[in-house]
């Protein structure tokens, strides 16, 4: 309505948001499933005293059952297909000596929105693939789809709990729908979650961890690691250097992806050369780094882009701490990627069960791109 008309980044229009998705969790005849992203689940406990960056994902599950969430995901699924589709696409364009490179990042939407207004010549090297929430989302409206193919239809509502205030927007924009709805009925906040969880009367540092639903209930650790800046291009890596990535994973890690320096650059050997990667956070970066591109002055194959500086950790719509505590958050999901037993995308069994099934043929395309 109005508000949202004065207020950029939607957030006047907390209280409807929530108030629409209540409706929904209310509502017999409607099964709303929940994706969580990485960042969420190392920042949710600052808002209840718990220390820090602890990763408190099992937690966000069992609260978001008790609230009324028919199934609960975790949007790093749907990052390893981003990752997958993202080191394809910059596979093909370094194969047939694509001169659109290098190829930018798409899963930030204050990133894509900032590219369409200020620099629609670069359009063509901002990557067509769509964020891993929109994967994911479209993933689970088609899954419903089929499964509710005969069958009284249930409506199947996917909301996302993301560290962003600028999903907001993304959900609503018209290359990201499902059918003629779009694909995403509600993004939440951290912060928003936390409201939530309060207003639940749930008591969130008492709370039993539990695991998230199958089918989609495995994530690679390169999936979580899309929280922090630098993890996407981490991923990426990994997945371009194919099974050899297991053993190198330390020294990947090494390359220079890792910490908060507004512009890091990374070389990384591939077939006879080597990749020339950037990786940007905070807008004025990027800015600072297109002018050198398009000057000349540097080239890379690969750029990752991040609105907030620092990356999703410390997004609008995470619990406001001093410094974002930035360290704590990203320490927890690099121990998070530590601890997870599947560490490359293209190793998540799920990926490829839905590679050979839901999205065979050119479904993944359909799917999972929005241009
Ligand atoms: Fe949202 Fe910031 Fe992450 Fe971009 S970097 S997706 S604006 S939280």
């Amino acid at each position: 309505g109005q508000c949202a008309a004065i207020c950029p980044t939607g957030a006047i229009t907390i209280k409807n948001d929530l108030d629409a998705l209540w409706e929904d969790l209310y509502d017999d005849d409607t099964i709303v499933v929940a994706q969580i992203a990485p960042a969420v689940r190392v920042a949710l406990g600052d808002e209840f005293d718990i220390p820090k960056g602890t990763n408190v994902m099992g937690k966000i599950v069992s609260a978001l059952r008790r609230m009324g969430f028919d199934e609960v995901y975790d949007t790093a699924t749907g990052a390893d297909l981003t990752v997958i589709e993202e080191a394809r696409e910059l596979m093909a364009k370094l194969e047939k000596g694509d001169n659109k490179l290098p190829l930018f990042t798409s899963c930030c939407p204050a990133w894509v929105r900032y590219a369409e207004i200020n620099h629609p010549e670069l359009l063509d090297n901002v990557s067509s693939c769509k964020s891993p929430m929109e994967m994911l989302g479209s993933v689970l409206k088609e899954r419903a789809k089929l499964n509710e193919k005969g069958k009284k239809p249930k409506k199947t509502k996917v909301v996302a709990i993301m560290p962003c205030t600028a999903k907001k927007y993304e959900i609503h924009r018209d290359d990201m729908t499902y059918g003629d709805e779009p694909t995403i009925a509600h993004s939440i906040t951290t912060v928003e979650l936390a409201n939530m969880i309060r207003e639940a009367g749930l008591r969130f540092e008492e709370i039993m961890p539990e695991a998230v639903d199958m089918p989609f209930g495995i994530a690679s650790g390169a999936g979580i690691i899309f929280g922090v800046t630098g993890g996407v291009t981490e991923a990426v890596i990994r997945y371009v250097m194919g099974e050899e990535a297991r053993y190198h994973l330390a020294d990947i890690s090494f390359t220079g992806v890792r910490g908060f320096d507004g512009l890091k650059e990374v070389k990384v050997p591939y077939k006879d050369g080597e990749l020339s990667i950037a990786v940007v956070s905070g807008l004025k970066n990027a800015e600072n780094l297109i002018q050198k591109i398009q000057s000349g002055e540097v080239h890379y194959d690969f750029v990752e882009v991040m609105a907030c500086e620092g990356g999703c950790i410390a997004g609008a719509g995470q619990p406001f701490v001093v410094d974002r505590a930035k360290p704590e958050r990203s320490a927890g999901m690099y121990e998070a990627d530590r601890m997870s037993n599947v560490k490359l995308s293209a190793e998540n069994p799920v990926a490829e069960a839905l590679y050979n099934g839901l999205l065979a043929g050119d479904k993944a395309h359909h799917l999972l791109h929005y241009k």
